[in-house]
């Protein structure tokens, strides 16, 4: 008997027959703007087909010019490009797994001057504003994507994924807030979802019955002007009408103003959404967003919301988590926290995508994972991110690694990032360490100091051959007149040891750590772990009555009165994630945080905090000040060693403090462990 029976069931969809109800969610990676592509996108798919999950959808491909999501997108409209869609058919198909193509035309979101949409308004969050196709540009556009099936068929793709959702072109189209035409393809609701419909019809039209052809609908648009869930419900049953075999769901639009899939969200947070569908029709329905865990998919599928389960991000992630969960062996799942830091907001930055938590994604033909073929004993010091990667990397590759951590307890600073609200999802990433450094055979010491006179003696003894220093950094203590004073206290000693902070606070530094300590003296936990809270506190209409299920938020009382301050002169959380940033803005917006820029700290006193703003003196008068001012290296035991004539690798934070985060602590430990 499987730990999750309902998830691990077979299932028959068109031709295929699916031995799980796991499938990789299409994700754009921008993997095509690399050298040799197509190859690197074989690798990628195939080390997901060989973890075993039952199918994966591609990224999306647009099926004409026009459509692409940015400059050197994706297409997949002649022939020609068929034998580069074979190398990554016939590389999933001998990895024992299933892909589908999925077309994506990106409407008014296409990075490119040449965008078109319905009608002519822009979106907010391109620079572009779109030509409004005329009624039969409409129609070729309808014959494009018929075309890009036989394509995609052709080239071996187990079915095609049409892309409705998340307010691209088809979305466009059925959202009167982005269609105002009178022609047959605007107007009332007949007409609007004219579009997806002879879509559909088209594309059945085009490719055999045992090819799979999924439409992908929007839930809820999280958009003033958008479907209601009765509306959802009659496209979802037009579409299976018109032949459609699965149903997949997507939430909200990319310039929605209500998170859908950062960490803030609860997990599985939209399946009342996603139920609404299920009711409507006959044929199988997946739930997609925020589903990251065995147990939440398996939930989901039992309680009859959805009968397969889409995850993009956790299989960037972890390309072993379905077979992972077949063997019940889930808490050894590296699991995605949500962060988009490595995915979402490097494409958003034009950048190509890869992921926080593991290195590899994207990667696959970079990394030589071969065992070692001269095991040494390394000692490697500090268990912090970029400790436990390498230790945990090098084990794994059959060297002898010994741990030392100076705390009681494995994680370095994220044990600090786990308190925050909306980044419990760090916990995780800590048991997911913990349980693998133990299973890699890692031997650990916590609650050890190291010093450098004892490790010397240690390594010349010939108990080690090889040392790896990970002490990462400490909070930066700014010369400031007043810095003793009792009113001080540094993020480090609010995070981890629990010092009291009073009822008006001052922040010193509005970097990452800044806004993420405001968070936690204003914020509300439950809004991340409970559906209801993030509704309300988000204002969604989980009923969906209202167009694009939206209804006035309603705010938590913080009790806190919280000061930002920066020195340089841009405005605050400049820096914070492209995908991210914004939430946690939003929030501390609505716990009336004051945010100041071009601040000069000049002393603090019983009185408060003094600064000088724009040549003027001021006191703020607040109980706590405190310190979020960056951080230094913890470097003076690598130097020691250096002096003792011992060498040494550093890494993480103790190597450079400037700009780290877990994404480069983990890359640069996992590289080092690889190469050694
Ligand atoms: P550290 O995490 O500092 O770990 C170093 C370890 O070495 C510690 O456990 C320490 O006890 C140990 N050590 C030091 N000296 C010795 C010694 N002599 N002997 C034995 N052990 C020793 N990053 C992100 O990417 N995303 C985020 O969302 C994010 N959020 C954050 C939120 C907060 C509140 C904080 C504080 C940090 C956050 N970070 C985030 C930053 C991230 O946690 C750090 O960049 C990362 O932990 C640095 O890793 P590291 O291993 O180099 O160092
Ligand atoms: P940071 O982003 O470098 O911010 C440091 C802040 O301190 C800045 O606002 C800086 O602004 C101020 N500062 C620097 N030197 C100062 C001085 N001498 N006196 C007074 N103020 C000073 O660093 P951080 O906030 O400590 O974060 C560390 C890393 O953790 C970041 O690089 C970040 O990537 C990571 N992190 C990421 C997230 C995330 O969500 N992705 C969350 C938390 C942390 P001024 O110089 O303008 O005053
Ligand atoms: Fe998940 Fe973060 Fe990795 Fe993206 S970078 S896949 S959000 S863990």
């Amino acid at each position: 008997m499987f730990a999750y029976p309902h998830l691990l069931s077979p299932i028959q969809v068109a031709g295929a027959h699916l031995p799980n109800r796991m499938v990789m969610g299409a994700m754009h990676t921008r993997l095509e703007t690399m050298d040799r592509p197509h190859q690197r996108l074989a690798a990628f798919y195939a080390a997901r087909a060989k973890g075993e999950v039952a199918m994966i959808l591609t990224g999306g491909y647009a099926p004409v010019p026009e459509g692409v999501m940015d400059e050197g997108g994706m297409v997949l409209n002649s022939e020609e490009q068929l034998d580069e869609h074979r190398l990554i058919t016939s590389a999933v198909s001998n990895a024992g797994g299933k892909i589908v193509l999925q077309i994506l035309h990106a409407g008014r979101y296409a990075k490119v001057a040449t965008c078109v949409a319905p009608s002519p308004g822009k979106a907010r969050i391109n620079a572009f504003a779109p030509r409004a196709l005329s009624t039969e540009e409409v129609w070729a556009t309808i014959e494009s994507f018929a075309n890009t099936s036989a394509l995609a068929q052709a080239a071996g793709y187990t079915g095609v994924e049409i892309m409705g959702s998340e307010g691209y072109l088809i979305n466009e189209f059925t959202a009167a807030l982005t269609n105002q035409r009178d022609d047959e393809f605007g107007g009332d609701f007949e007409r609007r979802v004219r579009l997806p419909i002879e879509i559909v019809r088209a594309v059945r039209a085009r490719v055999s019955k045992d090819f799979m052809v999924i439409y992908r609908i929007s839930a809820i648009d999280l958009m003033e002007g958008g479907m209601t869930g009765d509306e959802v419900a009659e496209l979802a049953r037009r579409v299976e009408r018109e032949g459609a075999d699965l149903i997949n769901t997507g939430i909200g639009w990319h310039e929605s103003s209500v998170p859908t899939m950062a960490a803030p969200v609860p997990r599985a947070a939209w399946i009342e959404a996603i139920r609404n569908v299920k009711q409507a029709v006959g044929i199988p329905v997946m739930a997609s967003n925020r589903i990251n865990a065995p147990e939440v998919a398996e939930e989901i599928i039992a309680s009859g919301a959805a009968d397969l389960v889409s995850m993009a991000r956790p299989l960037l992630a972890d390309p072993d988590f379905a077979r992972k969960a077949r063997e019940d062996r889930a808490d050894e799942i590296n699991t995605c926290i949500a962060c988009n830091q490595a995915c979402l907001d490097r494409i958003f930055t034009d950048r190509v995508a890869t992921c926080l938590v593991n290195p590899r994604a994207g990667r696959e033909i970079e990394f030589d994972d071969e065992p070692t073929i001269e095991p040494k004993r390394i000692a490697v010091v500090g268990a912090g991110p970029a400790g436990m990667a390498f230790a945990l990397n090098a084990a794994r590759r059959g060297h002898s690694v010994t741990l030392f951590e100076a705390s009681a307890e494995l994680g370095g600073q994220l044990n600090m990032a786990k308190k925050v609200p909306g980044k419990n999802e760090f916990n995780e990433m800590l048991r997911y360490f913990r349980v693998s450094l133990e299973r890699a055979g890692v031997v650990t010491h916590l609650s050890t100091p190291v010093d450098a006179q004892d490790l010397a003696q240690r390594v010349q003894a010939g108990e080690f051959d090889d040392v790896v220093i990970a002490t990462g950094v400490s909070p930066r203590r700014p010369p400031i007149p007043g810095i003793d004073h009792p009113k001080v206290v540094s993020y480090l000693d609010v995070l981890a040891n629990g010092a009291p902070v009073g009822k008006t606070v001052a922040i010193i530094g509005a970097g990452g750590i800044g806004f993420d300590v405001a968070e936690y003296l204003v914020g509300n936990a439950q809004e991340s772990l409970a559906p209801e809270a993030f509704m309300n506190a988000w204002g969604v209409d989980t009923s969906i009555v209202s167009p694009g299920g939206l209804k006035p938020t309603r705010t938590h009382p913080t009790g806190r009165v919280v000061h930002m301050f920066q020195r340089k002169p841009e405005s605050l959380g400049r820096n914070l994630g492209k995908s991210t940033g914004w939430i946690l803005k939003a929030k501390l917006r609505t716990a009336k945080v004051s945010n100041t820029a071009g601040a000069t700290y000049d002393a603090i006193d019983d009185s408060g905090l003094h600064v000088t703003i724009n040549g003027e003196s001021q006191v703020i008068a607040v109980d706590t000040v405190v310190l979020c001012a960056g951080q230094d290296s913890n470097r003076s035991l690598f130097d020691e060693l250096q002096r003792a004539g011992i060498t040494a690798h550093v890494i993480g934070g103790a190597d450079v403090a400037a700009e780290l985060d877990a994404l480069r602590a983990i890359d640069q430990a996992t590289r080092l462990a690889v190469a050694l």
